[in-house]
């Protein structure tokens, strides 16, 4: 079997193709390193079996063979980091829209099953505590730039399902919550790598608003076995998930776990949000999948709590490998 990984060579991708080559699939990633990075991969191209190619998604040519060549698309390029979103809204939207409505015209030319990388922003600014599935999605004004990225999602949500209903396109949709682990850099501005990269050089862990906020974060090993699980289930396909756990931590205490973690001398400091993003920036208080659907498709649990992966990412980012990724 050939599966092809947009996106390939990022942290979730990587993942996935490690994953995959594990159960001795052919890998074939394509990737433009904007946000992903070549050492993410480097362990895997020895291996026969992977073939990367250092390109962007646009290239049509490139991207029709590849999804001809293969038998399964997972679609994980995009403009990915809240930071990245506000300072380059047009690549976000172009990417994110039209990168992703290529692989589904492909893929339907071809009749080759896909699945496409949504995220939690889709749902916005909805208060309740847990999001599910078929709940309204509460996006912000188009002023406020940050909402470019939720929005383009959700239009990716749309042409998928789009496909699916009237082109008979097999597809699966996953909304991704805050997924963290080894790899996953801080440039972008997730909380997890940089919290940690901060603790152990004992600077300042700076906490953006009242710290108050709340996230649930996956190990990338667990959300790359349910993708998987869900790829191989038939039932799954036209359906829309929420992948990520219910563990939930507000982002101040994160900051004291992370630092009692690495026996840190850092001072936790409290950034307010106009100093940390640039304008018209708004952020969400809560996000908490329910998970319900998932449970019901594939029986998933995490398998790794959030102190099992936040050592992972400590030892990560003390390796090496990790500095070098700063
Ligand atoms: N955050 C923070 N300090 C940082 C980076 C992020 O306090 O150095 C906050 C951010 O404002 C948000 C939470 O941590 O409330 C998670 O941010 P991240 O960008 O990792 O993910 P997302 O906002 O997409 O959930």
């Amino acid at each position: 079997m050939k599966i092809l990984i947009t996106g390939g060579a990022g942290f979730i991708g990587s993942h996935l193709a490690e994953l995959y080559l594990q159960q001795g699939y052919q890998v074939f990633v394509i990737d433009d390193l904007s946000t992903g990075s070549i050492e993410n991969i480097e362990h895997l191209k020895p291996n026969p079996h992977f073939h990367y190619y250092l390109d962007t998604i646009t290239n049509r040519q490139l991207l029709r063979e590849l999804i001809d060549k293969c038998h399964v698309v997972v679609h994980l390029a995009a403009a990915v980091g809240v930071q990245l979103i506000v300072e380059s809204p047009v690549n976000t939207i172009e990417t994110n829209i039209y990168g992703t409505e290529l692989v589904l015209q492909y893929a339907s030319l071809k009749r080759k099953k896909v699945m496409i990388a949504s995220t939690s922003e889709v749902y916005g600014k909805s208060m309740k505590k847990q999001f599910s599935e078929e709940d309204d999605l509460v996006l912000g004004a188009t002023t406020k730039g940050r909402w470019s990225y939720a929005c383009s999602k959700a239009i990716d949500e749309f042409l998928a399902l789009a496909y699916w209903r009237e082109r008979k396109l097999p597809m699966v949709v996953v909304r991704l919550f805050n997924t963290i682990g080894p790899r996953q850099t801080g440039r972008y501005g997730m909380v997890v790598p940089r919290f940690v990269r901060a603790a152990l050089k004992n600077e300042p862990i700076t906490v953006y608003g009242t710290g108050k906020q709340t996230r649930c974060f996956t190990n990338v090993t667990d959300v790359v076995h349910v993708l998987k699980l869900l790829l191989e289930k038939d039932q799954a396909i036209g359906e829309i998930f929420n992948v990520g756990s219910t563990e939930q931590i507000s982002i101040e205490d994160l900051a004291e776990k992370i630092k009692t973690m690495t026996n840190s001398q850092s001072e936790v400091v409290y950034v307010p949000y106009e100093q940390a993003y640039a304008e018209g920036f708004e952020d969400m208080l809560r996000r908490m999948p329910d998970v319900s659907k998932l449970q019901r498709y594939i029986g998933f649990t995490p398998q790794k709590s959030l102190d099992i992966t936040l050592q992972e990412v400590i030892d990560w980012i003390r390796s090496e490998n990790g500095e070098s990724r700063e």
